[in-house]
Parts: structure tokens; C-alpha cells; sequence
């Protein structure tokens, strides 16, 4: 029978059937739970210590595999409290015990340094954090799971899994100007809903994925939690060994992709070029309408970057809107690289200087004001248009805060015009200018 991608790579890993079913020998099936070999945990500066705390409790303050064991300090980086700053030590402390990796405050988000040192084709990884399905982008089964579970897979190298169905999304035809994969994903969550693919795999695939950078297929499945997915993943191709190539590893390239019969649970078609910009609007991430809804909402604080929209890429697609236009004085630009290199490739290519003179405030890499908990909390009433991944009440710090999800163009046509705006629009301005340029000259 055949097999989708999730229940290939749990197979490769699978010992033996924990409960119910009967796989072995790297056979599973949907619905089936499997006791597997880790490859990969994580955890981050808010779940790190509870899971050493549990480690500590029950003596076994160990990591089976350190060299792929990576503790972050990433969601409060720097620490803005006495007590953080104090959790931030317990983690060092344990990583210089257990010499498990330790990826300090400056670093980046715990996703963006995962998919850019770490993870590869076929890998399991468990993290404890909701977004650790972003690997999947890679095609690796990447999945969050609570600090507990992790604790013990960083202890012991194994956890059991039950081996999800799979969602099918295919997603062909060509993307029209000014939308992204932001926009991809935000329609698929909208249309299915908080919990429309809930304990389910997501499959992306279709000659849209076919054609996606890493950086949108890291966007893709990034958000694949905010629809209940357990995991969402690709098949690895051309790009992912490009990507590989580019981080030092292409030798850890395996090419993964479903059986031609395998037995997906749905089947779900979008065609890309009937899709324009969106907008998540407050609470919900699934509470999505189109741009034309959304225009004219004034706008306080405007905030690119997060494990979902802080690569270079995107910080491209910033710069090429802002480019000679000035910031609205009444609305704040907050800016987060995903992480260091992404940092650093920033800065060689300019992009760091157009973003500070429009007018933005950067900060060091790693989650920002996306949790909450400093820098960019936001004040009563206030609201925010960011390129995070979640919207709750409160998720800014403040449940009095109004926060809308866009793509990173969205974002910057906002922070232009200090109310939410069509990115089309500037895009279309701006290639009608260098088209009166270009007839000028003749
Ligand atoms: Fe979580 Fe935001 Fe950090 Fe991503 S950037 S790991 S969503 S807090």
C-alpha cells in the first residue's frame, strides 16, 4: 500500500509498535502509534525549563544525543525580567552539563537556526513549541509537542507518535504580483478553519510548491499548526538540496516524496492565481478576509519578522516597496531578522540601512514582540499589523491590543500609508515609474 510522507519518515524510525497496530521494520500506517528515534529536539528559553525541571526531578538530567539537542534563548532575548533572566541561566547550566547545543541570545528564532544548521530531509524532530512544524518545509517530520514529551526525547532519544491521516493540498497555477505564500496560507486557514486539519499532516505540494523558494515553503509550513496540523510537510526536491547547499550540508540531501497511491484522508485544490492579498483580522488566525475589507484601518505598529516571515526574502520584498518613501509619522515600524545570518545578509545587501532610514527600529534576532513579553508590547486600543503567525487577544502583551496578520509586502504598504493598504498597489505605481523613466529616455 502506499504511503504519504508522514507515515514514510515515522516508519524509518519506528522501533516498534507501542499500542494497537503492528508496525516494525519501518512499516506504519495512519492511526497506528509507533515508539520512534528522535534525530532532532528543541526547546526554547519559555518551555526549557520546565522540561530540565522535570529532568531534574526524575534524575535524568541527560541528553541521548547532544550534538542534536539545541536549547534556545530566543522568546525573551535579552531577558527583560530578573526571573527570565534567572530561567536563562538553568538552561546554560543544563546545556554545559548534558554539552547539548546551546544558541544564545542574538542567535534568532529557534525555527529559522533548526532549518539553517540542523534538520534535514527524513529527520524526526520534536520541539517543545507549537511552531516547530516549520521543518517540515524540508521534509522532515517536525512536529511541537509539550516540554514533558520533549524532556524525555531529549533524555532518551525516542517518542512515540500516532501516525497521523494526511491532508493533501495541492496548490497549482501562478501567483499574481503582490501575493505570497502569507496569503497562501492565511486563505488555506481561513477556508478550513482553526481546526479544520486538526492531529492531521499536511501535504503541500502542486507546480506552485513546486516553484516556491525555501523561504515560502518555511511560511507554508510554519503555519500549518494554526489549522490543528500535527505536521506540515514537502517533498524534497531540487530546492531543499539548493538550500542544503547554501547551509554547508548538501550531503545530508535525500530525496523524499509520497507513493503515487498513497492514501490521503482529503484532497484539497487551490489554484494560486485566483488568490490576492489577506488579512487575518482580531482574534482568530482563521478569521481572514480579503485586502479590500481591510484597507483604510488605521494602524499604530507595524511588525516584519518571526520564524514565519523574518527571512532575507522577506526583508526583499519590504525593501522593494519602501524604497524612497517615507514612513507614516503616526505608525511605529518594528523590525525582527529571523536570525544572525539573516542579519548579516541584511546588512551587505543594504537592506537594514533603507529599512532604519524609512524609519524602522531593529532589534536583535530572535522572536521580538511576537510573544509578548517585551519589546513592542502594545498599548490599549492599540493596533498592530505583524507577519507573525498568531493573532490571540493578549499574544502582544496586551488583551486591550488588536492584532491583524499580513504578508511582509502588506505589512510594508502599511507602514507606508499608516492604515492597512493593497501591496499591488505601490508595486503597480512603482513599475508604471520606471516605465515612464524608461520612455523618457527614448
Ligand atoms: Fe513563537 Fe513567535 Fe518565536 Fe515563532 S517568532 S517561535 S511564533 S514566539
Amino acid at each position: 500500500m502506499g504511503k504519504t510522507l508522514a507515515e514514510k519518515i515515522i516508519g524509518s524510525h519506528a522501533e516498534k509498535s507501542a499500542i494497537g497496530g503492528t508496525p516494525s521494520g519501518g512499516e506504519v500506517t495512519a492511526g497506528e502509534i509507533a515508539l520512534v528515534n528522535v534525530d532532532v529536539c528543541l526547546t526554547q528559553d519559555g518551555t526549557g525549563p520546565l522540561a530540565i525541571r522535570q529532568l531534574q526531578k526524575i534524575n535524568l538530567e541527560k541528553a541521548a544525543n547532544p550534538k542534536r539537542t539545541v536549547l534556545f534563548l530566543d522568546h525573551a532575548a535579552p531577558s527583560p525580567r530578573r526571573e527570565l533572566a534567572n530561567d536563562h541561566i538553568t538552561i546554560r547550566k543544563f546545556a554545559e552539563k548534558t554539552k547539548a547545543c546551546l544558541s544564545e541570545v542574538g542567535e534568532g528564532v529557534c525555527h529559522q537556526i533548526i532549518a539553517e544548521s540542523y534538520l534535514n530531509p527524513g529527520d524526526i524532530l520534536i520541539g517543545a513549541d507549537s511552531h516547530t512544524c516549520t521543518g517540515g518545509a524540508l521534509c522532515a517530520f517536525a512536529t511541537g509537542m509539550g516540554s514533558t514529551d520533549v524532556a524525555i526525547g531529549i533524555a532518551l532519544g525516542k517518542t512515540w507518535l500516532r501516525v497521523p491521516e494526511t491532508f493533501k493540498v495541492e496548490v497549482n497555477g501562478k501567483f499574481q504580483e503582490g501575493v505570497y505564500p502569507k496569503d497562501l496560507i492565511l486563505h488555506f486557514i481561513g477556508m478550513i478553519g482553526a481546526d479544520g486539519a486538526t492531529y492531521k499532516a499536511l501535504e503541500f505540494c502542486g507546480e506552485a510548491i513546486d516553484k516556491m523558494s525555501m523561504s515560502g515553503r518555511f511560511t507554508l509550513s510554519n503555519m500549518a499548526v494554526e489549522a490543528g496540523a500535527k505536521a506540515g510537510l514537502i517533498a524534497s526536491d531540487d530546492i531543499t538540496k539548493e538550500f542544503l547547499r547554501q547551509q554547508g550540508r548538501v550531503s545530508k540531501f535525500k530525496k523524499l516524496e509520497p507513493d503515487k497511491d498513497a492514501i490521503y484522508e482529503k484532497v484539497i485544490e487551490i489554484d494560486a492565481s485566483e488568490l490576492v492579498p489577506v488579512v487575518s483580522f482580531p482574534h482568530t488566525v482563521d478569521n481572514v478576509k480579503l485586502i479590500n475589507e481591510a484597507c483604510g484601518i488605521k494602524i499604530d505598529q507595524v511588525f516584519i519578522g518571526t520564524c514565519t516571515n523574518g527571512r532575507l526574502e522577506d526583508l526583499k520584498v519590504v525593501v522593494q516597496i519602501i524604497q524612497g518613501k517615507k514612513k507614516h509619522p503616526k505608525t511605529r515600524l518594528i523590525v525582527v531578522p529571523a536570525s544572525k545570518s539573516v542579519f548579516l545578509e541584511a546588512m551587505k545587501t543594504g537592506y537594514i540601512r533603507t529599512l532604519v532610514e524609512f524609519g524602522a527600529a531593529i532589534m536583535a534576532p530572535g522572536c521580538g514582540p511576537c510573544v509578548g513579553v517585551h519589546e513592542g508590547i502594545l498599548g490599549d486600543g492599540e493596533a498592530c499589523l505583524a507577519t507573525m503567525n498568531r493573532n490571540f487577544k493578549g499574544r502582544m502583551g496586551n488583551p486591550e491590543g488588536f492584532i491583524y496578520l499580513a504578508s511582509p509586502a502588506t505589512a510594508a504598504a502599511t507602514a507606508i500609508a499608516g492604515e492597512i493598504a493593497d501591496p499591488r498597489d505601490f508595486l503597480v505605481k512603482k513599475k508604471l515609474k520606471k516605465k515612464t523613466v524608461k520612455a523618457k529616455k527614448r
